[in-house]
């Protein structure tokens, strides 16, 4: 029956950045739908990994910090040692550096590029031969951005990294769709988490950008819930290399 299709249970779901915002909601989704999960964060992760004992799933908690791929390879390692196997790859972790393109520092573009992008394909890779060698396929889920589609203001790094993302969705989707490999992406529009603090506190920004969401509303981490299971599930086993909108209609304005 569909709904079954989407049930997650006994499967391993590696979340990185799940010690806060969206990364968190996804990591709860996905153990509601019955996932085990690997949480991958810089930062602490015991609210993250309370909410999800609570569901009954189990979370290993790994810190690290992704502006490298050294850690990468430990990281599914040590993951498929304490679970067995995994199943999911959620590239959630990301930053953002603001700047007039004009005075924008090759720091700031190297920072953004390395973790939003570089370590996005080097953990696919890594994840990717993991799948292989286990056999039975597995879910690759990019977290994209309305900047995947749009300049943005201030932002350059950023938007390159997250166009750049869509890029290798589809690249990494056509090499790996012959392993039963997904690799889909998750654009989130503007949600309220540590990411947009900054613009939420600028109040011209904040009611412009308000007042161009169709929904009428900023984005919560529990909206990427439907999405990311879905993408996770067996319910998407024909979707592959597509980008999904969670943006509350933003991008059909
Ligand atoms: P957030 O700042 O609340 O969370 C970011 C997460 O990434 C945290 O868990 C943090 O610990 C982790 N992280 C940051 N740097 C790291 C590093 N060097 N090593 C390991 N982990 C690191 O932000 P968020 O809004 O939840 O963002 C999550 C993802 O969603 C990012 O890729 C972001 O670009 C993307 N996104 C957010 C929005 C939004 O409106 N909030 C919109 C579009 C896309």
């Amino acid at each position: 029956m569909i709904l079954d299709s989407f049930k997650l249970e006994g499967k391993v779901a590696i979340v990185t950045g799940a010690s806060t915002g969206l990364g968190q909601g996804m990591a709860i989704a996905l153990a509601e739908a019955g996932a085990h999960i690997v949480g991958i964060s810089s930062g602490t992760m015991g609210e993250t990994q309370q909410k999800v004992d609570r569901l009954g799933r189990r979370f290993l908690a790994i810190r690290a910090d992704l502006t490298s791929t050294e850690p990468v390879e430990h990281i599914i390692d040590e993951a498929t040692e304490h679970f067995g196997r995994i199943d999911i790859l959620v590239n959630n972790a990301g930053i953002i550096r603001r700047e007039d393109a004009l005075n924008f520092s090759e720091k700031d573009w190297d920072d953004v590029i390395d973790i939003n992008l570089k370590t996005v394909f080097f953990f696919s890779q890594a994840a990717a031969r993991k799948f292989i060698e286990q056999g039975s396929g597995g879910k690759i889920i990019n977290i994209a951005s309305m900047l995947s589609f749009q300049g943005g203001i201030r932002v350059p790094s950023y938007t390159a990294s997250k166009s750049a993302v869509t890029g290798i969705t589809k690249a990494l989707a056509n090499e790996w769709a012959k392993f039963n490999i997904n690799v889909n992406a998750i654009a989130p529009g503007y949600m309220i988490t540590n990411n947009t603090a900054p613009l939420r506190a600028d109040e011209s920004r904040s009611s412009a950008i308000l007042e161009r969401i169709p929904a009428g509303r900023w984005g919560r981490p529990e909206d990427m819930k439907g999405a990311v299971v879905f993408l996770a599930s067996g319910a998407a086993d024909y979707v592959n290399g597509f980008t999904l909108a969670v943006d509350g209609g933003w991008l059909a304005r």
